[in-house]
């Protein structure tokens, strides 16, 4: 043997480096490979799947079940028990959250609370602890031990201790893509997504209403009402400060207006020619400071000095942020109007119209509850077809969605704009909820940017524009749409599209925020994957991934699994390559809309919508044409007749059977 031990050493390391990587390599092919697959599952039959790698596979959206502790006393009143663990326990759960993407961009104070609730679970070696295919909703951390990972009966990795594993299952309700099995004794922490989600919205709310009730306390603030405090409350950031850092300096100017919300300030003031500073009176949390910034240009007349060994904490604004909040909400409001009656209009016409009256005439598409049908009235004289939208009940309430159905009713029936799919009629029996919806057959805006790959710059515009259109009907009416994506867009007969699937919309006091996830993947803006509550900004943010999307023809954020999307949206829209093609007054536009602090993004400023439609990328944007319909169409369908549907996929028979009854009566209202 020529080869001493130590090369020997080297040469097996070596070995082991490039094994690893082999391993890597295969779960990366395998991973992408299942994402091939669930495509082509996903696919209706006989659409050719794009051969390129760009585009992107028909979207699911997902919704986490609605939980069921609403308000801040609920939230307050749910108790989890805190398990005991060494210290040594603590930060190995500690570090595994840090290691990981998107655990570790929860703030301190939610990181401290998960840890402490975790729970001690253990394995015997062989047992498995994760089976592909189920529907998880634990996440863990290994403590002792080690993992065997696999999927489809083949080994992936082994993990060792330390690690996080089945993060995803925190969000929503998620299949696991891979079996893991305890390869030897396996000690775990664990956390329910129930669990987790409180300690998500309860901190996020004991935070605003702490914040509100701070500003509350604030002379000037006195008058405004709860809502808009609200919204300061949010825009509002924390800074901290280091004991005896200045936070203001007596004789500088500005424009700055600051709230304590931990520790102890000291107010200071130099006097005539004393070269000393002469100590004023101390601030605690809840003081504030800086007041008259809001109004005009202060001249500070004090210094403010942190004074608190374990740090000062402000929450900050300043005049420019401040008086656009102010003038957007006071815009808000105005344009609040209550909506229009037109559910009576409507239903004079369809009031006796029976679901027997209906024969369907080919299938449209295929929905989460099932499917959408092209249907005509029997006798009817006039060449007219509509769109039916079947829902299984069984699956709405397996999948806790009977809130999010009766509101995407409420809303569609109330909704008047020609940029809005109209629901003329909702009909049910004891296994189905029935939406009679006027068909749009020029198909959807997904199947032609599929066959295209992508579209040119004012092809872009236009469809872009239509959805402006139809977020300023939703959001002036304080509805937000919360699943925009080119597969809920669809063309009608002048080439125009509309917005269909109003199954995750819902309606939202002004001021206030919702938190369930839902969305599809690769649209969810970043304040829905951390659970910080969200409103009608997060539609803004899709607004910006949907015109990336139609310029490129992939949205900017794409990983090969949820989880790798997720951690993509985190990172920001800065880490994303634009590719040329993209003028860089789209990507300006896109850029704005896709900030991650969700109160800085165009819409949601002083000029509230009008500011998208007057960015640079809309110069001469014909919107009064569009709204008249006068404006010519980027592409014009080709529709022979009132039922044709060869602009929308093909679909196979429905090979479930029916499914069960239920008449437990939930849908008395639908
Ligand atoms: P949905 O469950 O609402 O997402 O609908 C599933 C699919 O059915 C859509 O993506 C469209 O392809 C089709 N579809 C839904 N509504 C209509 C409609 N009003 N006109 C034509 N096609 C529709």
């Amino acid at each position: 043997m020529g080869a001493n031990i130590e090369e020997l050493k080297a040469m097996m390391a070596k070995k082991d480096a490039r094994i690893r990587e082999l391993e890597l390599e295969n779960m990366s092919l395998r991973s992408q490979l299942d994402k091939y697959q669930s495509i082509q599952s996903l696919q209706p039959a006989g659409s050719g799947m794009k051969s390129t790698m760009t585009g992107r596979a028909r979207g699911v959206g997902i919704s986490a079940p609605i939980p069921h502790l609403k308000t801040l006393q609920e939230l307050t009143d749910k108790k989890y028990q805190s398990y005991k663990k060494s210290s040594a326990s603590m930060e190995l759960i500690r570090q595994a959250i840090m290691d990981n993407d998107f655990m570790k961009k929860l703030e301190e104070g939610q990181i401290k609370e998960i840890v402490d609730v975790m729970y001690p679970m253990e394995y015997a070696k062989g047992s498995t602890i994760i089976k592909e295919g189920d529907i998880g909703s634990i996440v863990y951390v290994m403590e002792e031990g080690k993992v065997e990972v696999s999927r489809e009966g083949k080994f992936l990795s082994v993990m060792p201790s330390g690690k996080l594993f089945g993060e995803l299952a925190i969000l929503y309700n998620c299949q696991r893509t891979a079996t893991i099995k305890a390869a030897t004794d396996c000690k775990l922490w664990a956390i329910e997504r129930q669990c987790f989600q409180t300690i998500m919205m309860r901190s996020a709310m004991i935070r605003q209403s702490e914040y509100t009730s701070f500003l509350k306390s604030v002379p000037s603030f006195a008058n405004l009402q709860e809502d808009t405090l609200i919204k300061i409350a949010d825009v509002m950031e924390e800074t901290a400060y280091k004991e005896g850092e200045y936070i203001i300096r007596q004789g500088a100017s500005g424009d700055t207006f600051f709230i304590i919300s931990k520790g102890r300030v000291k107010v200071t003031m130099k006097e005539g020619g004393s070269a000393e500073d002469k100590f004023i009176r101390y601030l605690h949390k809840g003081d504030f400071f800086g007041e008259k910034a809001l109004s005009g240009e202060e001249v500070r007349t004090a210094n403010i000095v942190a004074d608190d060994a374990s740090g000062v904490e402000c929450l900050v604004i300043d005049r420019d942020s401040f008086n656009h909040l102010i003038s957007n909400l006071d815009e808000i409001k105005k344009r609040y109007i209550d909506l229009p009656a037109r559910k009576q209009i409507i239903n004079e016409e369809y009031k006796t119209l029976k679901l027997s009256d209906l024969r369907i005439i080919a299938t449209l598409g295929v929905g989460g509850f099932g499917r959408v049908e092209l249907v005509m009235i029997a006798g009817d004289a006039k060449k007219r077809s509509y769109a039916l939208k079947q829902m299984k009940k069984n699956q709405i309430v397996e999948t806790r969605q009977q809130q999010h159905i009766m509101s995407e009713k409420e809303i569609m029936e109330e909704s008047d704009s020609p940029f809005i799919v109209k629901l003329f009629k909702t009909f049910k029996d004891r296994k189905y909820l029935y939406m009679l919806m006027e068909s749009c057959l020029g198909g959807e805006l997904w199947t032609i940017l599929r066959d295209r790959g992508n579209f040119d710059d004012s092809t872009s515009r236009f469809y872009t524009s239509c959805v402006v259109e139809a977020f300023d009907y939703l959001h002036s009416r304080g509805i937000i749409y919360r699943d925009l994506k080119p597969e809920n867009l669809l063309l009608d007969a002048q080439g125009y599209v509309k917005l269909v699937d109003f199954g995750f919309a819902k309606k939202l006091q002004v001021g206030r925020k919702t938190w369930t996830f839902c969305g599809t993947p690769e649209y969810v803006a970043p304040e829905v994957i951390l659970n910080k509550g969200h409103d009608i900004s997060a539609d803004y943010w899709s607004l910006g991934v949907l015109m990336f999307e139609l310029l490129t023809g992939t949205p900017p954020f794409t990983g090969t699994d949820p989880m790798k999307t997720y951690n993509i949206i985190l990172k920001g829209i800065d880490a994303i390559d634009f590719p040329r093609n993209i003028t860089s007054r789209a990507k300006e536009l896109i850029k704005k809309l896709c900030r991650d602090n969700s109160a800085e993004r165009l819409g949601y400023q002083k000029g509230g919508i009008r500011d998208i439609q007057k960015h640079r990328w809309f110069e001469g944007f014909n919107w009064e044409g569009l709204r008249q319909r006068t404006l010519s169409p980027p592409i014009m369908p080709s529709i022979q007749s009132h039922l044709d549907t060869s602009n929308f996929d093909e679909y196979p028979m429905d090979s479930e059977g029916p499914p069960p009854d239920d008449v437990s009566g939930w849908d008395e209202h639908f």
